[in-house]
């Protein structure tokens, strides 16, 4: 069944123009037909009462759980080529609830902070239509850009980085995330194709972050968060 993201109101549902095209001129719905709304995280049964103009009236809530029991934040260095947008697409698929695209040292692409570029905004998308195709209930935020040291700053209830230096060692992530309880905030910080500095993985543990290895082999950068939310998100799930 087709799913949008829109406003209930007086019992009918509300969609974005650019989804009431898709759903009458690309979809094609028929009158009669049901779709299902989303609004503030709740899922509405809805049924199409006409297309021209389009309205539609709701049936009932649906009762469902589609989020991780923590709130899973990924903090990833931006990388080069279309692999960012990889991975919000995947970390939406995989529960995460807010991304944060932030510059290191060792980043290679150059951005403006606090600007809106076209990345960013591509990414804002993604996101959204990701949310949609997954049916999660809540889209997940894209944050402005933030240097790794604002990154650093946060508060969360577990701040945790993927160190390539730990590769093999035995403090992996999924040791560490087992112990978590259920409610609680997480942060996670995936570094850039080239790895942290020396003086960055000295300012993260004096931050308070627990440092934490994917195996025992040296993942790519958007594998690393691929790897990190599968098994943040299992474990949020359970
Ligand atoms: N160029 C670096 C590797 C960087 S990998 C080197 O050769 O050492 C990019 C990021 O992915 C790292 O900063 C880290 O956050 C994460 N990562 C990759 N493999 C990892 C592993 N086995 N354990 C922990 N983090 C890993």
């Amino acid at each position: 069944m087709q799913r949008y993201f829109g406003t209930i109101q007086d019992k009918k549902a509300f969609l974005k123009e650019s989804d009431v095209h898709h759903l009458v001129d690309v979809v094609r719905i028929k009158k009669g037909e049901n779709i299902e709304v989303v609004d503030e995280g709740e899922t509405f049964l809805c049924k199409i009462e006409a297309t021209s103009p389009l309205s539609i009236e709701v049936v009932n809530l649906i009762e469902e759980n589609r989020e991780p029991d923590n709130q899973i934040t990924l903090a990833f260095a931006i990388l080069k080529g279309d692999h960012n947008d990889l991975i919000v697409e995947k970390g939406t698929e995989l529960g995460a609830s807010t991304f944060i695209p932030f510059v290191s040292e060792r980043t290679v692409i150059k951005v403006n902070k606090g600007e809106e570029d076209n990345r960013l905004r591509r990414l804002r998308k993604i996101v959204s239509s990701s949310s949609q195709q997954c049916r999660r209930t809540n889209v997940p935020e894209v944050k402005d850009y933030m240097s790794l040291k604002e990154v650093l700053d946060l508060e969360f209830d577990e701040k945790l980085l993927a160190y390539e230096n730990l590769a093999g060692e035995s403090c992996t992530l999924l040791e560490k995330a087992s112990s978590i309880e259920k409610g609680k905030r997480i942060l996670i910080v995936i570094g850039p194709e080239g790895g942290f500095s020396p003086k960055e993985a000295d300012l993260a543990a004096s931050k308070g972050f627990a440092f934490v290895s994917l195996g025992r082999r040296i993942l790519r950068a958007e594998t690393a968060c691929f790897a990190s939310l599968s098994i943040l998100s299992s474990l949020s799930e359970k």
